[in-house]
């Protein structure tokens, strides 16, 4: 039983029902005055739609959206007060066949499973400048333990950095080949687009890693990124209104590209501004693609429960109002314009 089929019968009670059933599902997505990070962040459920990445993974949403569930035999989600299980079908079968495969083969017992998107994308509150299309993961550099983590030590327990301290380089007495390994095999994917590291587990990638190397590309080196790392996938095949990003290139990254990041330039503190910056403008509604709106105005299945699958995508149709291809995070690192400040979480 759904409002929208009340509202078919016209019954009086069952549009006052309605309403009621569809404030939290709705969003006020209709309320264009507030910032698309609200409208999204409000939204507990998915949006009932064939499933459907719309717009770029920094500028988006996402339609269609199904749960990793909290538990899996390779697998725990953390942080489940977040809410941000949700991705695209072919994201969470990917992470569970990451985890799977890692446990099998890698000496990984299993993943904890950090931020992947909201029910319906979107900007978010906090955390991310990316994540908006159900094609990102960010999945912990610390191993499942052969328990199952209670709810508050989901939300309370750390992760660990894999740095010595005050530095850019790995810690060898906390790095494992197993880590070693888990990354390599993340990026052999071929649906796995580039995956975000710290420069320096990437250098010590580069210094070790034995096998093929023929992947080694996607890993690429990014601030933050040594408690965790963050998988990017492309855009499902037929998924017209998902923008892609650029290509990684050829070569592995060991290159002039990594020893950049150890150079001053990356880290040293922003030159203090002649004329103080405005502050940006809030991300709106109508900045996102137009079938965002849609998106948030969809309808909800009855529980996050009917939403969360097991592994194996659903088709993608063709959506509506692809976004103008934005390439933030796909520049040489001669050209990186460094941020201010400098971003932990893309
Ligand atoms: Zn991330």
């Amino acid at each position: 039983m759904t409002g929208y089929d009340s509202l078919l019968r016209g019954s009086i009670a069952a549009l006052l029902a309605a309403a009621v059933l569809a404030a939290p599902v709705h969003a006020g997505a209709a309320d264009g005055s507030k910032p698309a990070k609200q409208l999204f962040g409000a939204a507990a459920l998915p949006a009932m739609l064939a499933p459907q990445p719309v717009g770029f993974y920094a500028k988006g949403c996402l339609a269609g959206g199904v749960a990793l569930p909290a538990d899996g035999p390779t697998w725990q989600v953390m942080r489940p007060s977040r809410n941000r299980n949700w991705g695209h079908p072919d994201l969470v079968a990917l992470v569970e066949r990451l985890s799977r495969d890692a446990a099998a083969s890698d000496g990984w017992p299993g993943l904890l499973v950090g931020d992947m998107a909201q029910p319906r994308g979107g900007p978010m509150i906090t955390g991310h400048a990316s994540h908006q299309v159900g094609l990102d993961a960010d999945i912990w550099l610390t191993p499942m333990p052969a328990r199952t983590l209670s709810r508050q030590e989901r939300e309370e327990v750390s992760a660990t950095s894999m740095l010595k301290k005050d530095s850019l380089y790995v810690d060898p007495k906390i790095w494992t080949q197993a880590r070693a390994n888990l990354l390599m095999r993340a990026a052999s994917y071929p649906e796995v687009q580039r995956i975000f590291i710290h420069p320096g587990i990437k250098k010590m990638l580069c210094d070790t890693w034995k096998g093929d190397r023929s992947d080694m590309g996607k890993l690429r080196p990014y601030w933050g990124h040594h408690y965790h790392f963050h998988i990017r996938i492309k855009c499902p095949p037929g998924a017209t209104g998902c923008t892609p990003q650029a290509d990684i290139g050829r070569g592995d990254g060991c290159d002039k590209s990594l020893a950049w990041w150890f150079t001053d330039e990356p880290w040293k503190p922003a030159k203090p501004d002649a004329k103080p910056k405005p502050k940006p403008r809030e991300v709106m509604l109508s900045d996102l693609p137009a079938a965002c709106s849609a998106v948030l105005d969809a309808r909800s299945p009855a529980s996050a429960a009917a939403a969360t699958v097991r592994a194996g995508g659903v088709a993608a149709p063709a959506a509506p109002g692809a976004a103008a291809a934005i390439s933030a995070m796909a520049l040489a690192p001669s050209a990186i314009p460094v941020p201010t400040p400098r971003p932990a979480n893309p």
